[in-house]
């Protein structure tokens, strides 16, 4: 029996996801020590301590089932952004809000836009349940809304938007934002995917909580995976008109966040030092990343998230291998039709500097 002959038609289309290398297989692969891993745009100052405190405290209380309504957690997303807290959804990590859009919204042969180079996850979960896939070509390594705009249909459902996108770091403005959803139909759900927006100027952030009382198909997900630091627990929310989060609600599975998780964010989220503190990093280390590749006549897409893409003009899997053999993990980004590129995480400015030196080295030995 060939087991993919049976699967449904849309997953017989899917290739695995391909992760970051963990730094733990290449220690065994190479027998090597003080490996930097800047591959999937973790927070470089590692888990917050308020986070490992909450933890602690709720250790001892792990035979019960979590809340399944998240009611602490929820009222304090609501406090912090001034929200409702029937507007919240809570996944486990903000992928699987991602499938929850699709899975509440969108049947086989509904249509489902997004950019090309957007977020793998998209593509993925449209592929999985079948829908019909309506990618859009990139525009500058970014997202094409006029081209969205004249791909809905009467069947379309769902829309996807990385604001910053993953893994190109384009960004939308406030103002590209609204005037797009000014020009959607209601029926047709936008989901905005914020998972770096910590990560963006202040000044620059899009109010995108303000644009869901605005448009009401206009669901907001945030994560708390990257500048919170809590990828490991696997934990995100999303903010929309509670009628759709009724919905979501409904399809969601009752325990999909883990008590630990669920006190790990309530604490980080009161946290606010932490996130600045990444943030800060972040914009002067992306400051030395630019001047470093203007230095070397190094080709860049600019990102407003905490990762920058490099163009390396040719295939870039040799310069992904041999930087490993330097003790350092990158991320190739060719299952997103981007073989010349490498994604690099920001990391802390030694790690930064570790990087600097290791491309330099592999750069020159060619
Ligand atoms: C990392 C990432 C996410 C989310 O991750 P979770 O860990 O599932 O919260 C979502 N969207 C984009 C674009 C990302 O890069």
């Amino acid at each position: 029996m060939q087991f993919i002959t049976i699967a449904n038609e849309g997953v017989k289309a899917l290739s695995p996801y391909q992760a970051g290398k963990p730094i733990e297989e290449l220690e065994r692969e190479l027998g090597i020590r003080n490996i930097v891993k800047l591959a999937s745009n973790e927070n470089p100052f590692g888990f917050p301590p308020s986070a490992k405190r909450a933890i602690e405290n709720r250790l001892d209380d792990l035979t019960r089932y979590p809340d399944a309504n998240g009611f602490e957690l929820k009222a304090t997303i609501a406090k912090k952004f001034a929200l409702q807290a029937n507007q919240i959804t809570l996944g486990n990590g903000s992928n699987e809000l991602i499938e929850l859009f699709a899975h509440t919204f969108a049947d086989s042969d509904d249509e489902i836009i997004y950019s090309q180079y957007a977020f793998i996850v998209y593509p993925l979960i449209t592929k999985a349940i079948n829908a019909v896939a309506r990618e859009i070509p990139a525009k500058n390594w970014g997202h094409d809304l006029a081209g969205f705009l004249a791909a809905i249909n009467d069947n379309t459902k769902l829309i996807y938007i990385a604001n910053p996108n993953n893994p190109t770091g384009n960004f939308l403005t406030q103002a590209e934002i609204s005037e797009f959803l000014a020009r959607v139909p209601e029926r047709v759900i936008v989901v905005l995917d914020e998972a770096y927006t910590e990560f963006t100027a202040p000044e620059e952030r899009v109010d995108s909580f303000a644009l869901v009382k605005q448009y009401p198909n206009l669901i907001v997900s945030r994560s708390l995976s990257k500048a919170y630091g809590l990828a490991g627990l696997r934990i995100g929310y999303a903010v929309s008109h509670p009628e759709i989060a009724d919905l979501l609600n409904r399809v969601r599975q009752p325990f999909n966040c883990n008590a630990l998780a669920q006190v790990a964010a309530i604490a980080v989220l009161n946290d606010d030092g932490f996130v600045q503190k990444a943030a800060q990093n972040n914009r002067t280390e992306m400051q030395r990343y630019e001047d470093f590749c203007r230095r070397h006549q190094l080709t860049y897409i600019p990102s407003k998230g905490n990762f920058i893409t490099l163009d390396f003009k040719r295939p870039a899997a040799p310069i992904y291998e041999a930087l490993l053999r330097e003790g350092v993990i990158v991320r190739p980004i060719a299952g997103y039709g981007m073989p010349n590129h490498l994604r690099v995480s920001i990391g802390l400015p030694q790690e930064n500097d570790k990087f600097f030196t290791a491309l330099l080295k592999v750069l020159n030995q060619r």
